[in-house]
């Protein structure tokens, strides 16, 4: 990000602390908490502003309760804005904005009162206090940090045992076991959780020692900062002081060459006088674009320990252990749905969990299967869409112990031509394809003859009952 860009987004921040203020006064400090102060504004484009928001919930509410009096304010702060859009930081780039990224580690507390009218927003996700803006070494850490990032809330399996055993040996060893610390992985498995843990740790054990905890991102916007202000030898002081350096996505600074620069004599200057860091990323040193080889040499030569995504065991676990935390009762089976289904990664899973919470507080009754489904069906379906149409033909194939290329074949045979219709009509059920990529893709056929498979084999079905197990026996083993 270049510093004007830096620049221009800050404005954005500053705009949108002042509707944040008129919203406080229009609505109140409480729905102010709930609802608007987890926002963060994005980038803008066109006339359409992005505001992050933390889970769909929060985005459907914000759409049907609030959004003409967002808009209205923003567009009187700032004439360029004419629309708001509401969007969920995904790992798909979203994630990349700053304002994501100072978003998703907004933590969320839930709070279950019983609302007087059943429907107050009040008594949704409340948000504790956002990072601060400013690192300080003689600021206590602990202010920072999320409060349910610790050792004791982290649910440790198969995928992450080795990330975990590592940040616990960095912060119980009173010697510097490994330098640096390097723990990567994809979005949302736990990284910050882990790196909060440590900090915890370290000052639950040795109180005195000075620990820095920051975003890459913040280690730019300060070094930047310093840069305009001539400031610099101040900023190298401030991290050159402390015992403990930790620096969470590391892959925000990669291809800033004067930030780089700046981080690794940082980095050089701590390691040589036996300073622990910590850092994470979502990559491996060796993966990490635009990152100079000497940096990114120079981050593999401590442990590298890797996050891996989730198995259905430690999904499960983690979502046993949040129902035990919010002591608020839920079936086995929603909890064995959820780990089922959401597959992506512990964020999703956990904001599946508050949503499905949420709403049974709003409208006041349990939470089961059916509700499960009913709430969380666009979720659902977004994960079913990643089922792709190679795995639907593959299937089916092998059921009807036809070749695969017959997938893709003319052959009109019957015994080909059936299981290839019921590819189709699957993959027109279960996926998000259109017909015409449906057809494309059984050996580019016309989107017709995809409509017309669909229409026969919902016909047979309701005329052959062996036919429908089959599908029913295929569209389970394929969701
Ligand atoms: P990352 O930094 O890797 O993107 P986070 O550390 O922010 O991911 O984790 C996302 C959410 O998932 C957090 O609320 C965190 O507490 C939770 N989480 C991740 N892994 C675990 C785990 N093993 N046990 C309990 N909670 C977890
Ligand atoms: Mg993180």
């Amino acid at each position: 990000m270049s510093s004007e860009q830096l620049v221009r987004s800050s404005s954005l921040e500053q705009q949108w602390n002042h509707i944040q203020a008129l919203l406080k006064r229009r609505y109140g400090e409480a729905i102010f908490l709930s609802w608007f102060q987890p926002l963060s504004p994005g980038p803008l484009e066109g006339q359409t502003l992005t505001l992050y928001v933390p889970t769909p919930f929060f985005k459907d509410w914000l759409k049907t309760h609030y959004r003409e009096q967002i808009e209205s304010f923003w567009a009187s702060e700032n004439p360029l804005v004419r629309y708001v859009e509401f969007v969920v930081p995904d790992s798909s780039g979203a994630e990349n904005s700053p304002s994501a990224i100072a978003n998703t580690n907004t933590p969320l507390s839930l709070s279950f009162e019983p609302a007087n009218d059943g429907l107050s927003p009040s008594t949704c996700p409340l948000p504790l206090k956002p990072e601060a803006s400013t690192p300080d070494t003689t600021q206590d850490v602990t202010s920072i940090l999320d409060a349910r990032f610790t050792f004791e809330n982290f649910v440790v399996g198969k995928p992450n045992e080795l990330a975990y055993a590592a940040a616990r040996r960095v912060s119980e060893s009173d010697h510097v076991p490994f330098n640096p610390l390097f723990l990567y992985g994809g979005v949302g498995l736990g990284k910050t959780h882990l790196m909060h843990a440590i900090a915890w740790h370290i000052q639950s054990l040795r109180p005195q020692r000075r620990v820095l905890y920051l975003s890459a991102e913040k280690f730019m916007y300060q070094f930047i900062r310093a840069l305009r202000y001539k400031d610099t030898m101040a900023f190298k002081e401030q991290f050159r002081s402390v015992d403990v350096l930790m620096i969470d996505d590391v892959q925000f600074i990669s291809g800033k060459d004067s930030t780089q620069e700046e981080f690794f004599h940082t980095f050089n200057a701590l390691v040589d006088q036996n300073r622990q860091i910590i850092i994470s990323a979502d990559k491996s040193p060796s993966d990490l674009e635009g990152m100079e080889e000497r940096l990114k040499s120079r981050l593999g030569w401590g442990l590298v320990a890797d996050i891996h995504p989730t198995n259905y065991e430690l999904r499960l676990g983690i979502l046993h252990s949040k129902v035990h935390q919010w002591g608020i009762p839920v079936p086995q089976k929603v909890l064995e749905l959820l780990a089922s289904k959401i597959t992506s990664n512990v964020r999703e899973l956990e904001g599946a969990l508050t949503s499905l919470m949420a709403h049974a507080q709003l409208v006041g009754r349990d939470i089961t299967v059916e509700t499960t489904q009913d709430v969380l069906k666009d979720l659902f379906r977004s994960h079913d869409k990643r089922l792709t149409i190679d795995e639907i033909q593959k299937r089916v194939a092998e059921h009807f112990g036809i070749r695969l290329a017959d997938m893709h074949s003319d052959r009109r045979l019957r015994s080909l031509a059936r299981p290839r219709q019921i590819a189709m009509y699957l993959a027109k059920k279960l996926t998000s394809f259109s017909l015409p990529e449906i057809g494309r893709r059984f050996g580019g056929r016309d989107h017709t003859t995809v409509i017309h498979a669909v229409q026969k084999i919902d016909q047979l079905r309701s005329q052959d009952p062996e036919l429908d197990q089959n599908l029913a026996f295929l569209q389970r083993v394929l969701s």
